[in-house]
């Protein structure tokens, strides 16, 4: 299986088409899901192609995992959570649906089970909401 340079998220990280954007560096850009498993749902996506994490360079994981935590920490507090998941897929069996590499964060409140994967999407609002909370939270 190859990279598709047209595949959503592609076209996102080159300003093709809008997002909601939490953080942006060299290597990666976090912005929320658009279609949210919970309440401020959001996506850490490094910068470099590949499909996902079985074709990855490990440098390149090597380098956003730490933002993955900082994502993580800063989605706990700017959603006042009680846990926090992370979930990355590989592969259409493996439950993908975009195929460039990502990393779901996804706070978790006591009792509140996951929405389905990719199912409802959120309004723009809310979505716009969310991004500038975990934005000032990870700007802490
Ligand atoms: P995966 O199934 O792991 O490939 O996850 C893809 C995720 O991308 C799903 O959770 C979708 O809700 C989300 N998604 C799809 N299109 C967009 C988009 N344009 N902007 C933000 N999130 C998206």
């Amino acid at each position: 299986m190859s990279y598709d340079p047209n595949n959503i998220f592609a076209k996102i990280l080159r300003g093709e088409i809008p997002c909601h954007k939490v953080h942006e560096d060299a290597d990666a850009l976090v912005f929320m899901d658009v279609m949210p498993q919970s309440p401020g749902h959001a996506l850490v996506v490094p910068k470099v192609a590949s499909r996902n994490l079985l074709d990855a360079d490990p440098a390149v994981i090597a380098k956003v995992m730490p933002l993955v935590q900082k994502v993580a920490v800063a989605a706990k507090t700017a959603f006042n959570a009680d846990g926090v998941s992370i979930a990355q897929f590989n592969e259409e069996a493996g439950g993908q649906t975009v195929f460039h590499l990502h990393f779901h964060v996804m706070p978790r409140f006591e009792g509140q089970p996951l929405k389905m994967h990719g199912r409802n999407m959120e309004d723009a609002a809310v979505l716009a909401a969310n991004a500038e909370k975990l934005k000032a939270a990870l700007a802490q």
